[in-house]
């Protein structure tokens, strides 16, 4: 589908009107915000930001790329939604999306709200992604997105709503790692949850648990940059760890210790879409 994004004015009830942001543009880098009000090139968020792509560039080993990503950045949550529901009357209602269209421009919608800097996080992060690999798995493109939307000044702190609910879920037998399931969804809309949880835990499973997991994923991410099919990434884990998926549960449970905990519940009800994507 040919997203045609392009500003306008609809018909609605309200007298708000319906159109992109287009008065201010912001760039850093890659970053280009376009917004109706000002942004100081120094606010945190923004510095948050440039140090993001520095985090996401240095922990995944990839390069830095200069695609830019346009992020339109709604100064509330009216405008944003009139606009989403006009354009894209089929979307689901999230807090952001991000959109890569067949002319591989790279779009994000959100407006500006309380988790402003986690949802830009988010898909700043998928936006980065697009632009320096060939193809994104849908699975790794959001557990590396949960991953990276959790600030600090580290990345892999840990999310704390995600822990919580996969440990509880470990405890009571209610949830078993499944791999070769999440790497079988292709639509955003098939995508739980759940399943958002059970990405993170992968991506943070992988990252930080040994060397050899670690591996698996950056060779894997550098194959993406040229190879858009390279294959199930489970099956690699399963060549380096014949029981990788009980190295999970037992790294999922070790989540709850102590030191691992986040001060607040970061990263919860996030999404997005993608080209369609979230
Ligand atoms: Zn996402």
């Amino acid at each position: 589908m040919l997203l045609a994004l392009a500003s306008g004015c609809a018909g609605t009830k309200h007298t708000q009107r319906i159109a992109l942001p287009s008065n201010n543009l912001l760039k850093a880098e890659q970053l280009q915000v376009v917004s109706d009000f000002k942004i100081e090139r120094d606010h945190p968020v923004i510095t948050d930001l440039k140090r993001l792509r520095m985090q996401i560039s240095e922990t995944l080993d990839l390069p830095l790329g200069t695609k830019p990503v346009v992020v339109y950045l709604f100064a509330n949550e009216l405008e944003y939604t009139q606009y989403l529901q006009t354009k894209f009357p089929n979307f689901p209602s999230r807090r952001a999306y991000f959109m890569e269209t067949y002319g591989k421009d790279l779009s994000v919608y959100t407006w500006w709200g309380d988790q402003i800097q986690e949802d830009l996080r988010h898909e700043y992060t998928h936006g980065l992604l697009h632009a320096g690999l060939t193809n994104v798995p849908l699975w790794l493109d959001e557990g590396l997105a949960e991953y990276f939307e959790v600030g600090g000044a580290l990345p892999g702190q840990v999310n704390n709503e995600h822990a919580q609910l996969l440990v509880v879920g470990v405890q009571r037998g209610a949830w078993r790692p499944d791999l070769a399931r999440l790497e079988y969804l292709e639509q955003v809309q098939d995508m739980k949850r759940a399943d958002y949880r059970e990405a993170w835990a992968w991506v943070h499973f992988m990252l930080h648990s040994s060397p050899d997991t670690r591996m698996v994923l950056l060779e894997y991410l550098q194959e993406l940059r040229t190879n858009p099919e390279p294959g199930p990434l489970r099956e690699r884990l399963v060549a380096v760890s014949p029981d990788i998926d009980q190295r999970l549960l037992v790294y999922v449970a070790g989540l709850n210790g102590p030191g691992h905990w986040n001060a607040s519940f970061l990263g919860s009800g996030n999404s997005t879409v993608r080209a369609v994507s979230h």
